[in-house]
């Protein structure tokens, strides 16, 4: 399933025909009975509930809702955004990604940051614009690099001081303005874990809602150096054989493709 974005665009309750997708933290509303995505009548006498079209999908549109009150509807509640987007396809995945940057964008951009006039929703451009002084808000994007490296047939995964679980990933970081995402690959690949790599190449890219992230996913060499895990993201890194891998990210992440990819050609 394909998801085609539209530009954020403002709708009445009765108008928003589509799936609602509401979010607050890390979670995100859905149906008790099948867990399913709510659509209009579920958020029927829902006071303050704000539609935004956020795009549509083989001829349905999805809404990014923002709720006043946190109160769901008797029949719905909240779940794990992060565990819910990984059984989903990929074009309800991307919708649901593009609905919470919108209600963030939407929640966080009501004033402008230059003049602090209210602002408004410009259905043309998509972005939220002063009427006094004309600055335009877009909705947030953060470029990420992800990287996959081997060496020979071992492949280097590293666990995050923050991953709540054992679990062991590719190298990952946020793009500094002035820099082209290869340049970044090396970066932090050197600040994570002190190795050079090389032969640098983009395999796929993910948007993902955390937070506001594009992320670009590339593959590369080992070149030289020895893992030193830098103690402040890395906690513990390592080479590993396809045959003896440790607790992977789950399906659903461009990391688990990556590195599903790599045990495609290397397991044995
Ligand atoms: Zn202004």
């Amino acid at each position: 399933m394909k998801f085609n974005p539209s530009k954020a665009r403002p709708f009445s309750c009765s108008d928003a025909d589509g799936f609602w997708i509401t979010v607050q933290r890390r979670s995100v509303a859905v149906r008790k009975n099948d867990r399913s995505l709510p659509m209009r009548e579920d958020f029927c006498g829902v006071a303050g509930a704000e539609p935004l079209l956020a795009g549509y999908s083989e001829g349905t549109e999805f809404y990014a809702v923002s709720l006043v009150e946190e109160e769901l509807p008797e029949h719905l509640e909240w779940v794990d955004l992060r565990d819910y987007i990984q059984r989903l396809d990929p074009g309800r995945r991307s919708a649901i990604a593009r609905a919470v940057e919108l209600i963030h964008w939407n929640r966080e951009h009501r004033f402008c940051g230059a003049c602090g006039k209210q602002t408004e929703i410009d259905s043309k451009s998509g972005a939220r614009v002063c009427p006094a002084c004309g600055m335009e808000f877009y909705p947030r994007l953060s470029p990420a690099i992800i990287v996959r490296i081997t060496r020979g047939t071992e492949i280097l995964l590293a666990h995050n001081r923050n991953f709540t679980t054992r679990r062991y990933s590719c190298i990952a970081g946020f793009v500094e303005a002035g820099e082209a995402l290869e340049e970044c690959v090396h970066r932090e690949v050197f600040e994570e874990v002190g190795i050079l790599v090389k032969d640098v190449r983009y395999f796929g890219s993910q948007s993902w809602p955390f937070p506001y992230s594009l992320i670009a996913g590339f593959t590369a060499e080992y070149a030289a150096g020895e893992i030193r895990p830098d103690g402040e993201e890395i906690d513990d890194a390592g080479w590993f054989a396809a045959n003896t891998l440790p607790d992977l990210p789950p399906p659903g992440s461009i990391s688990r493709e990556l590195i599903d990819d790599y045990i495609g050609k290397f397991k044995v």
